[in-house]
């Protein structure tokens, strides 16, 4: 029973951080204490990237996710929350290629075999970081289930889905517009583009009308080098001023190539001069124009950001350098009409910033529609719930206007696309392994696609693929579909909908039932946390400062569903307050159950209390009657809050019950209580028990303090739950309501209340005991007179009680159900009236000072009206404070 005086959570976390995992409790199923039936609770954490290490905004979803998960296992439910990592194929890639750079390595000189050795070693040494971090913050995982997008087992699962797909005919390869990094040499999702506003210009350049003896059109333009891939130029069909155009040609400068005008929407009438260039190789709107209107594409600019050979004489050129050689010839031709500055958003590869290329390459497509729409019907139909609601709209916005999922990436690291170019006749042969010869002219030559899947392909099967499939596993008959999803609202669409449609074409089923959509950590400003700001917090330097519990608590009371959280270092200050007011508690039980020798026991649930009522051979304490029923009602509350993501109410109501009830009113009663007889009565055992319950109701969110504290209180080590973890979580039970206790406490902390603000209001000190009288015509009387001893004890005054109305007296206060009148001893009195005199008489000559100068015209007339207003306002105040003296 030896415990520390002041709590050190750095003394006792780290130890239960690796015991839970030693102990296995964690392992869905089949863990010592788990449950292989009965209700299945299953979640998959959103997969960090194996490059990553914890950022705050990770514990705020682990920390969400633990409180359910926790608050699950201990409901009995047979649970799981599944941990691994994202290979995250360009993330990763760029991390060793450069750290390959330091070693002065170029990793295209390794070939692709030894770099993605390379990658592997990385992984072996540095892979693990989150995953430490995850255990260090107590993160309940089942880590025997921990998985890889690049295992074994889930490559297999990526190449049973990619070659059924394709079957189906839901994958294709075909030309498409992608952004493309020149630096890092793949194609980039739209994610993966940072654009940032910069100062650019329009350029208007004139192109000469064949067969109008000199008349021209200008286009506008902000990437002139692009014009020498045009292959048309457009105007809107309605556009009356150009309606002379129609049927003709223009003359691409500098090319010297005879291009059509085509009739096209893509030309704006109110934008420009109403004619735009078409450029169909190296832009994504003129891409579409070109595929309506049947335009070659001429590409200009290849994959490294040079001009090709189609770019005439600026061939080999870099494509900024082109851009200032075209405009110079543009210039000398006359042809250059003006130039304007012009904002624009930049389009930048998120890894190198290096401005990105649209280009158009030949890429893996999945035709998303047909799986969307099944996608969309589960969640019209109810079958996917998002939480808050209003991301539905979202999801739905998004799934209705969804294009071709582009799916390859010129990567050395990642799932390698299951396709085999036979060297002979050029057929594409996709496959689960490599075919020894090719189907279609025999030949035996045949080359793997270069390519690999983007990181989002594996990430999209990771529920059923972490479970098993292709196998029938148990575990996915078991586990499948996943209770719950908690993720960011960035990825609904790049990860959450991917899920959505792969596990309905796959699985027949949804993959969660429920997608919970958590907020963003901001600071005290409510500014979002970003390294230039310098307003990051990082979790494992605030977890070792105020303890990882504090830190929890500190992010659920802001965890309120649809909002972002605010973080701040007195919030994490006062969580450790509130662990140290419990930790002190503790230490009071502790000690006193080493004085009493008092064996203490674990009810399974707030029912067993009630016998030890029901005996009537030892009188219940009303205040132990009043803690359960408060304990009972907290329970139910706390119960509901994390059923349905109010986090925040779960931390309030547990915080408010902790500190307001349990710590300042209940233990101070107990305090009296022992005093009086000391100590041993059946009121102690259900200090105890109200004392374990109330640990395992606040486990969830805080379970460091509580294994602590729990493993130190039980020691009926034969019979109790090998940890707090697994122990029941308490439930509401109508019978422990008793309103005719709470009255009753009601009562006496109203009394002691308010005997507290009558003494500060007098300004008397807490040291000296007053006196008082209670009068009361209704029970009120009774109840008070019970709990004179505790009155006198709290509140530091010594009652007396009259049946009958009160007098008049200033140092009053009153409830429906009692006054109290305070008596300030004679000798206070006195002081207390030179006080007031003295205050009186000080504010007296200020008023008057004030009065003076506010009838002094001469002053009023030069004296700026603000002054004057802000005096009058201070001689009000001042007039105020006189009459309550
Ligand atoms: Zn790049
Ligand atoms: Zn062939």
């Amino acid at each position: 029973m030896q415990i520390e005086k002041v709590y050190e959570p750095q003394r006792f976390e780290p130890h239960w951080a690796q015991w839970w995992i030693d102990s296995g409790i964690f392992r869905a199923g089949r863990g010592p204490a788990s449950r292989s039936s009965g209700r299945v609770f299953s979640l998959v954490i959103p997969p960090p990237n194996v490059t990553g290490s914890l950022h705050i905004g990770h514990m705020l979803e682990h920390t969400e996710i633990d409180v359910t998960v926790r608050w699950r296992r201990m409901l009995g439910d047979n649970t799981l929350w599944l941990p691994g990592t994202d290979h995250a194929g360009i993330a990763t890639q760029m991390v060793v290629a450069r750290k390959l750079a330091e070693e002065g390595i170029n990793y295209r000189d390794l070939g692709r075999e030894e770099f993605e050795k390379r990658v592997w070693e990385w992984k072996a040494q540095s892979g693990d970081t989150i995953k430490h971090q995850m255990v260090q913050l107590g993160a309940s995982c089942d880590w025997s289930r921990e998985r890889f997008t690049l295992d074994p087992g889930l490559s297999r699962a990526v190449r049973e889905v990619f070659v059924r797909l394709h079957e189906k005919g839901l994958i294709y390869r075909g030309e498409y517009m992608v952004n493309w990094c020149p630096s890092c040499h793949t194609a980039i999702s739209d994610l993966e583009v940072a654009h940032a506003d910069v100062q650019g210009h329009m350029w208007h350049i004139r192109y000469p009308v064949n067969g109008l003896g000199g008349r021209t059109v200008t286009v506008a333009t902000t990437r002139p080098e692009t014009m020498l891939g045009d292959t048309a130029v457009a105007i809107h069909p309605k556009d009356q001023r150009y309606l002379g155009l129609h049927g003709r040609t223009v003359q691409l400068p500098l090319m010297d190539r005879e291009i059509p005008v085509v009739l096209d929407e893509l030309a704006d009438p109110e934008f420009g001069t109403g004619v735009v260039k078409v450029t169909p190789a190296h832009d994504a709107n003129d891409f579409e124009a070109g595929r309506r209107h049947g335009l070659p594409k001429i590409q200009v600019i290849d994959e490294n950001g040079r001009m090709t050979a189609a770019a005439g004489p600026y061939a080999s050129l870099d494509r900024f350098e082109a851009r200032r050689r075209v405009l110079v010839d543009l210039e000398s031709q006359g042809l250059l009409a003006k130039v304007e500055d012009y904002p624009l958003s930049l389009g930048k590869c998120a890894r190198c910033s290096t401005p990105v290329e649209p280009l158009v390459s030949t890429q893996w497509f999945v035709k998303t529609k047909p799986l969307a729409e099944k996608a969309i019907e589960a969640v019209e139909s109810g079958r996917i719930v998002f939480i808050p609601a209003n991301w539905t709209k979202t999801y739905y916005e998004w799934m209705y206007n969804i294009r071709d999922w582009c799916i390859s990436r010129q990567l050395w690291w990642g799932h390698r696309i299951p396709a085999w170019h036979c060297q002979e006749c050029r057929e594409i042969v996709v496959a689960r392994e490599k075919p020894a010869t090719c189907p279609r002219c025999g030949a035996s030559h045949l080359v793997q696609d270069p390519d690999v899947l983007d990181t989002w392909f594996s990430s999209g099967l990771w529920p059923f693929s972490t479970l098993g499939w292709p196998d029938q596993t148990e575990d996915l008959a078991t586990y499948y579909p996943t209770s719950l999803l908690i993720t960011g609202f960035d990825i609904l669409f790049f990860w959450v909908a991917r899920m959505a449609m792969l596990g309905i074409e796959f699985m027949g089923d949804v993959p969660f039932r429920q997608v919970y959509i958590h907020g963003l950590v901001r600071d005290a400003e409510r500014q979002k946390m970003s390294k230039t700001r310098g307003n990051v917090i990082d979790p494992l330097v605030v977890t070792v400062k105020h303890g990882t519990d504090a830190v929890r608590m500190a992010l659920l009371q802001g965890a309120a569903p649809g909002t972002d959280i605010v973080l701040t270092e007195e919030r994490m200050e006062s969580s450790r307050a509130f662990a140290n007011k419990i930790w002190n508690a503790a230490r009071f039980l502790f000690l006193n159950m080493e004085r009493s020798a008092v064996e203490p026991w674990v009810p399974e649930s707030l029912e067993r209390f009630l016998p030890e009522a029901d005996t009537g051979t030892l009188e219940v304490p009303v205040e132990d009657r009043w803690i359960f029923s408060r304990l009972n009602a907290c329970a139910e509350e706390v119960n509901r809050a994390i059923e349905s993501y109010r986090y925040h109410d779960a931390a309030q109501g547990l915080w408010a019950f902790f500190w307001h009830e349990f710590c300042d009113w209940y233990i101070e009663l107990k305090k009296q209580r022992f005093r009086e007889n000391s100590g041993l009565d059946a009121g102690w055992r259900n200090t105890l028990a109200a004392f374990e319950t109330a640990l395992r109701l606040l486990h969830p969110a805080m379970p460091f303090l509580t294994e602590e504290l729990w493993q130190r209180l039980a020691t009926d080590r034969a019979t109790r739950p090998v940890s707090i973890a697994v122990a029941p979580y308490p439930q509401y039970r109508q019978q422990v309501t008793d309103y005719e206790a709470e009255r009753e406490i009601g009562i006496l902390r109203d009394i002691v209340t308010m005997a507290r603000t009558l003494r500060t209001e007098n300004q008397l000190d807490p040291r000296q005991q007053l006196e008082g009288v209670l009068y009361s015509r209704n029970s009120a009387l009774q109840v008070a007179q019970r709990h004179a001893a505790a009155i006198q004890k709290l509140a530091n005054v010594k009652l007396e009680f009259k049946a009958e109305a009160a007098p008049k007296s200033p140092a009053m206060r009153s409830t429906a159900q009692f006054d109290l009148v305070l008596q300030v001893p004679e000798a206070q009195q006195e002081a207390q009236r030179k006080r007031v005199e003295k205050e009186k008489d000080q504010l007296g000559k200020s008023i008057a000072n004030l009065r003076r100068q506010l009838e002094d015209d001469a002053f009023l007339a030069k004296a700026p009206a603000k002054v004057v207003e802000s005096m009058r306002q201070k001689l009000a105040d001042y007039d105020a404070q006189l009459l309550k003296l």
